[in-house]
């Protein structure tokens, strides 16, 4: 059984970013949505005791007759259960660690919010922009479509997501209608630094080569 992560603050917690009605449609109907359609897909299959990030990573091992349900809803799960994680209190999670690699990867914080803010805008429809560390350790910025992240073998780019922000309608809809880089703007605010870091370490550990 995949299991909801509680949600580490109240559903108010981060206004005026984000606002309580949307944080708790987002978390109690579409993120139970995803869960609970995961656990029955691979409770059908016997699949149910591996680690959400092996079986976005080997999706190719999924039977064709479950594939869809799994990638859809495993990757509705994974993504919202590190939404919610990267984010919190305005201001209240900095990392200079996280800064510093940002300034090395990107040049600068600024080039690569812009860079990052690019990716979110210009997704079509729904999706993710992401900030992954990459097979090689390297840091790039990507996007991709529905629920899918750069864990699955098939995406643009592949390696472990440090950041993601959900640009799907419902993410931000009732609040800021159709300005969606309101909502990348605003969301900046909220990002919990020491948790990028913190997954940084994780995903090196994941990657690690043998
Ligand atoms: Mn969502």
């Amino acid at each position: 059984m995949y299991e909801l992560l509680p949600l580490p603050y109240d559903y108010d917690a981060l206004e005026p970013s984000i606002d309580k009605h949307t944080m708790k449609v987002h978390y109690t109907k579409h993120y139970q949505w995803y869960t609970d359609k995961l656990n029955a897909a691979v409770a059908e299959l016997g699949l149910s005791d591996q680690p959400i990030e092996q079986l976005l990573m080997d999706m190719d091992l999924v039977p064709a007759s479950h594939r869809a349900a799994v990638r859809n809803n495993g990757g509705g799960y994974y993504n919202h259960t590190m939404f919610w994680e990267i984010m919190s209190h305005k201001g209240k999670k900095k990392s200079d660690a996280f800064h510093d690699l940002l300034e090395t990867s990107f040049g600068s914080v600024k080039d690569f919010k812009a860079q990052f803010a690019a990716a979110a805008a210009s997704r079509f429809g729904s999706g993710w922009a992401w900030l992954v560390l990459t097979e090689e350790w390297s840091l790039a910025i990507t996007s991709t479509p529905n629920q899918d992240n750069p864990l699955m073998a098939d995406s643009d780019v592949v390696g472990y997501p440090l950041l993601g922000l959900d640009v799907w309608e419902h993410a931000y809809y009732l609040h800021y209608q159709n300005r969606r880089p309101d909502y990348i703007d605003a969301w900046r605010d909220v990002v919990n630094r020491k948790e990028v870091e913190r997954r940084y370490g994780e995903g090196k550990e994941m990657m690690q080569k043998d």
